[in-house]
């Protein structure tokens, strides 16, 4: 079964008078995924964030949302999307319920049940009347994510939803990531920088640096892709490290601080022989995978 393509993009460029903020972006976005869109500040993200809700236009390039490649039926198939972007768009002076019935009103519904719904799955149930303006950071990210579920859209796009929220948000919205992925078969487009807590949740990652996309990569790819690092701490490690580089000159091999790492090497009983061979104890000795933000990182960086 081919899976239905939500989004798609064709050489989507926006140039601004002294930068081009996105370069020929092409990509296809399908449906039931979470997507964890990185990058560092000033990559794209927020840019190509706005293009998709139709918060500003592209210099050239098209794309389509939900099958839709013309003008008008892109602009119906937005109210099919569900956006945060660049921080939640609130009415300061209502509470949080009335903001949120603001929002139906916008789009057309009548439905209070569902306001007490949506905020029971954000957390917000207890916040009584409160105006919005009185919140913290967190609750009005909290509030934000709720407006954006407002009409029950298909597709999700939050940009930096993590701004603001503490390790218990965090967690809450990992939770309710995966509710909205596996329970109501949405579909999230998730812009952070933070990436470990999206290593947790996406399904694929799309990586952008300097308005390009570096690589679009799904989770399992990625947990193959990533280096397997052996860490060894031993009795001289400055020796160890030349001994080590003279007889594997093709592998990684770095030292960092009290360790030395060796990247994807396998041959553990020889290294320690070798090692014990020129008096050398091995103290301790670990396997780890790079994270994500390692691996991130790398791919930048090798583009520099
Ligand atoms: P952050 O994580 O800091 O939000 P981002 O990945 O969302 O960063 P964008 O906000 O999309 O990045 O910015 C991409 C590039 O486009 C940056 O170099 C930015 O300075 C530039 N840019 C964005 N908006 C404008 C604008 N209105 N006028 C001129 N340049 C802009």
């Amino acid at each position: 079964m081919t899976e239905e393509v939500l989004l798609e993009t064709n050489n989507l460029t926006k140039k601004y008078k002294n930068s081009t903020a996105l370069n020929n972006i092409n990509l296809k976005l399908h449906r039931g995924k979470v997507y964890g869109f990185i990058g560092k500040n000033g990559a794209g993200k927020t840019t190509f964030i706005r293009m998709i809700t139709g918060l500003a236009f592209p210099t050239s390039g098209n794309l389509s949302l939900f099958g839709n490649s013309n003008k008008k039926d892109i602009q119906n198939s937005r109210r099919n999307i569900g956006a945060l972007v660049e921080g939640p768009s609130l009415y300061p002076f209502m509470s949080a319920k009335e903001n949120l019935k603001a929002q139906q009103i916008a789009l057309g519904i009548d439905d209070d049940k569902n306001i007490e719904e949506l905020l029971e799955l954000v957390g917000l149930s207890d916040v009584g009347d409160k105006k919005s303006h009185n919140f913290s950071l967190g609750m009005k990210q909290r509030l934000g994510i709720a407006m954006s579920l407002v009409g029950d859209p298909d597709f999700l796009i939050w940009d930096e939803p993590i701004n603001g929220l503490d390790p218990e948000g965090i967690k809450d919205l990992r939770v309710l990531i995966e509710k909205l992925n596996k329970e109501n078969g949405k579909t999230l487009l998730i812009s952070s920088h933070i990436l470990g807590e999206l290593e947790n949740t996406a399904t694929d990652f799309i990586i952008i640096d300097s308005g390009n996309i570096i690589e679009e990569i799904s989770k399992d790819e990625l947990l193959n892709k990533r280096k397997d690092y052996l860490y060894i701490e031993t009795s001289d490690n400055k020796s160890a490290l030349d001994i080590l580089k003279n007889k594997y000159p093709d592998v990684s091999i770095k030292m960092d601080k009290d360790y030395i790492s060796l990247a994807n090497f396998y041959d553990v009983d020889f290294l320690s022989t070798l090692l014990s061979q020129n008096q050398i104890n091995i103290r301790e000795m670990r396997r780890e995978k790079e994270s994500l933000e390692e691996y991130v990182f790398t791919k930048i960086g090798a583009r520099k």
